[in-house]
């Protein structure tokens, strides 16, 4: 009995000697970074959870590819984990582990550090460190144009029949809805300035903007856009936001999210811009800048100088804070030959009738 015993302890070892192994769970190599308060906004997209490591910032891979799209594939090795990121036109191999590495997976989630990939997806960063947030925004930039487009960019401000300022400057609605039924009649393609990034491949460009921020935009253009399914740019005086006349943070939010209206900078305070300092144009700027940022989510990188004045010193510090400088002179804007921030415009009036405004939308005058 003792030795019947003794065998079968021994069948029981063999058996589990023989009992399949259990693969080893994949090493993992790096801890969560910590997360940050600073703020991340991309392509307009606000995204949870910004990380800093030890020398860079860090986003969650699922994060990432709620933006830029596409998919990830993970590969849990021994000697180091991928991650492979593939969406349209790219892909990217991020590690964690071993000498190489250039990403963090702390066994749940990957931490990719996106600053070099957005740049390379041609993202440029306003970093607004007074309120302490990242804005990542594409827009064309004037050197890398396709050259000898015409473009006419027309020049609005109101859009109504209550004339409590300059008469001058308001449109009549019925008008407005004329012009705009001649440009899609016409086969004309109202754009943004977003667009000048693919001008060769679009037929009849135009531009339309709006000075100041009126609130008949919303009023009285906005729902003509949508009717005609046509695009505008205004120009927005940031201090004026939610003033009498003026419009609202939330008419602009609803302005953008349409698709139809894109939201440029038109100074914060509306000063000569000739006649500011060094210090007065910075503040102008970027003020103007860091406000429409907050609200639509994007980096204004067209700026209008009030009034049309302008200086070296203004001229320089445009440069400097946005790709795009426009002002009125009646000629028609030509990619690649106009010096980036003197941008030609063309005034439509409350009395241009629409012969002459048919004359402003033909190029080459
Ligand atoms: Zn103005």
């Amino acid at each position: 009995m003792k030795r019947f015993f003794a065998i079968l302890c021994i069948g029981i070892l063999i058996l589990s000697g023989c009992a399949p192994v259990e693969p080893a769970p994949a090493p993992v190599y790096d801890t969560a970074p910590d997360r940050v308060e600073t703020g991340i906004t991309v392509g307009g997209v606000p995204l949870e959870n910004l990380y800093k490591g030890a020398e860079t910032y860090y986003i969650e891979a699922e994060s990432l590819l709620s933006v830029l799209g596409g998919t990830a594939q993970a590969d849990l090795g021994i000697e180091s984990h991928t991650l492979t990121v593939t969406a349209e036109n790219w892909s990217r191999t991020y590690i964690s582990g071993g000498e190489t590495a250039n990403a963090l997976y702390d066994g749940t989630k990957w931490y990719l550090p996106y600053e070099e990939l957005l740049t390379e997806l041609g993202y440029h960063l306003f970093e607004d460190t007074a309120q302490n947030h990242r804005y990542y925004t594409v827009y064309p930039k004037a050197d890398g144009l396709y050259g000898g487009a015409e473009v006419p960019i027309l020049m609005y401000h109101a859009v109504s029949d209550d004339l409590w300022g300059i008469s001058g400057l308001f449109v009549s609605p019925s008008e407005m809805e004329k012009q705009l039924k001649y440009i899609v009649d016409n086969g004309y393609t109202p754009i943004f300035f977003e667009d000048l990034a693919n001008i060769e491949t679009i037929e009849k460009p135009v531009i339309l903007t709006f000075d100041d921020g009126y609130d008949d935009n919303y009023t009285n253009l906005f729902p003509l856009l949508k009717r005609y399914n046509v695009k505008a740019t205004v120009f927005m005086i940031t201090g004026s936001i939610g003033a009498e006349h003026y419009l609202t943070a939330e008419q602009i939010s609803e302005m953008q999210a349409s698709g139809l209206v894109s939201f440029q900078s038109h100074t914060a305070s509306h000063p000569d811009l000739g006649s500011c300092t060094a210090e007065e144009l910075d503040a102008e700027m970027l003020q103007s800048k860091s406000t429409l940022a907050q609200i639509t989510g994007k980096e204004p990188f067209v700026l209008c100088y009030p009034m049309g004045k302008w200086s070296d010193l203004s001229l320089e510090k445009t440069a400097e804070y946005y790709e795009y400088g426009i002002f009125m002179s009646g000629k028609t804007y030509v990619t690649g030959q106009t010096d980036r921030v003197k941008i030609y415009r063309k005034y439509v009036s409350r009395t241009t009738s629409l012969d002459s405004f048919a004359g402003m939308l033909r190029v080459n005058k």
